[in-house]
């Protein structure tokens, strides 16, 4: 061989239309640096991959080490114990920036000093097989937690991370101001920054204990995420051996104000908000729902609660527009507007089914993972008004003492429509709840308003 083969692109044999490329070609552009993965696919419908290298994963045993690690990295294919690749959505980015050649794709993490600052369990819900089944609990500080792994050179990446930070933001600020909240100088400093300890968790799904969540078989939950993912993870028919999935989706942050080792505490007050991520209004500030007015309040209430001895914690998922996302949320707003009569509360949630199929598609079930991670036993003021939301904490066996529903004075009159409809569905307010009628006369802005 050596010689160049001849490609003809479109069918022709003008030479004009005719490339020449050799394998030497190929290899001196260099756009795919040759690790030794890169050189060799090996395709997952293959169902003879178990290698004696994988450890195995005993989901809800008490010790790390009987537990086991997830090893989901790529730099050894025969040690990997789960589906899918670390770091969720942000996959599919450290592909194209491998492929362009600026990402070594055998690198391994240095993880000196990445430890988390304060202490973070372990609790028994840790190795309740049935309370978390939607993220690692062991994924925080792999370093500690699988040492003697590590140090036999199995690639294990944390998949939790806890940091610390000041938070300045202006509603914050206003309250400061206002005397709503006051300066401490331990969570609220001088300067009207909040101290705040943030937590990082990518999902890390445990699949026979989401399918019993779900209420349903797990070979039948394996075969719906394969189709509906069009085909990505063929492990899933092919290795039932393998039990764990990182999903490409994006991961749940929590803030903690106050000390994080408290919220495990049930005789310390705690208070709670669980947000789902609602882009348009947390960071941009549309005003045609309450996301950013309740968030802000709940920051606020959390940070009070802190500085009474208490605790706070603001979880926030990535689950935007219901988890049916920005572009089918958007398409609602207009189908919402130009519908006859106008946006009406009447109507708010019929438009969103109209056009996703769903009201929600949020799957709430497993949202109270995260509060069984740090421990939570019991919610003194929870700053949700979701019956879906309540129904999942309690039904999870954590203990909820007060509702806080978003005062009327911080609700943006675009987001009546929203207000009501929810309050009239059920969602959860101690104000009374409008008729039929009255509903039809809750009114947003025109479309092109
Ligand atoms: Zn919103």
């Amino acid at each position: 061989m050596g010689k160049a083969k001849r490609l003809n692109v479109d069918g022709l044999s003008n030479k004009k239309k005719l490339v020449s490329l050799s394998a030497s070609d190929i290899r001196s552009e260099k756009r795919i640096r040759p690790g030794k993965r890169n050189n060799h696919i090996i395709l997952a419908s293959h169902s003879n991959l178990k290698y004696k290298e994988m450890l195995p994963i005993d989901w809800g045993a008490k010790l790390p080490a009987a537990r086991g690690p997830v090893v989901a990295s790529l730099t050894n294919s025969k040690v990997r114990n789960a589906i899918g690749a670390h770091s969720g959505s942000y996959t599919v980015y450290r592909a194209m920036s491998i492929a362009s050649g600026k990402f070594p794709s055998q690198h391994k993490p240095d993880l000196n000093n990445t430890q988390s600052p304060v202490q973070i369990g372990p609790f028994p819900s840790w190795s309740d097989p049935t309370r978390i089944v939607s993220l690692d609990p062991w994924g925080l500080d792999p370093g500690v937690n699988f040492k003697n792994y590590l140090d036999e050179g199995y690639d294990i990446r944390p998949t939790i991370a806890v940091t610390q930070a000041h938070l300045q933001i202006g509603e914050i600020k206003d309250s400061i101001e206002a005397g709503r909240l006051k300066v401490d100088g331990k969570i609220v400093l001088a300067n009207h920054d909040v101290r705040v300890t943030k937590v990082a968790i990518e999902p890390v799904w445990f699949l026979p204990g989401m399918a019993k969540r779900l209420g349903v078989d797990e070979g039948d939950l394996r075969r719906i995420l394969f189709q509906e993912t069009g085909g990505m993870y063929p492990e899933f028919i092919t290795r039932p051996d393998l039990k764990v999935w990182l999903p490409p989706i994006g991961s749940t942050t929590v803030y903690i104000f106050g000390d994080a080792k408290n919220l495990a505490n049930p005789k310390i007050e705690l208070t709670a908000r669980v947000h789902d991520e609602c882009n348009g209004s947390d960071v941009f500030g549309s005003d045609i729902c309450t996301c950013r007015p309740y968030l802000m309040y709940g920051i606020e209430d959390a940070a009070r609660t802190a500085q009474k001895g208490g605790v706070g914690l603001i979880a926030y998922y990535r689950k935007e527009g219901r988890a049916l996302g920005e572009v089918t949320k958007f398409l609602v707003y207009n189908a919402r507007k130009r519908q006859e009569g106008g946006d009406t509360a009447a109507t708010y949630f019929h438009r969103t089914e109209c056009v996703a199929g769903t009201e929600d598609a949020r799957f709430q079930e497993f949202m109270p993972d995260i509060l069984h991670f740090f421990g939570i036993k019991k919610i003194h003021n929870l700053h949700s008004m979701s019956n879906m939301k309540y129904d999942a904490i309690v039904g999870s066996g954590i203990e909820v003492v007060n509702r806080i529903s978003i005062p009327d004075n911080l609700i943006p009159k675009d987001a009546q429509v929203e207000m009501e409809a929810k309050k009239a569905a059920g969602y959860f307010t101690v104000a009374p709840v409008k008729s039929e009628g009255a509903l039809k006369k809750v009114k947003g802005r025109q479309i092109d308003e």
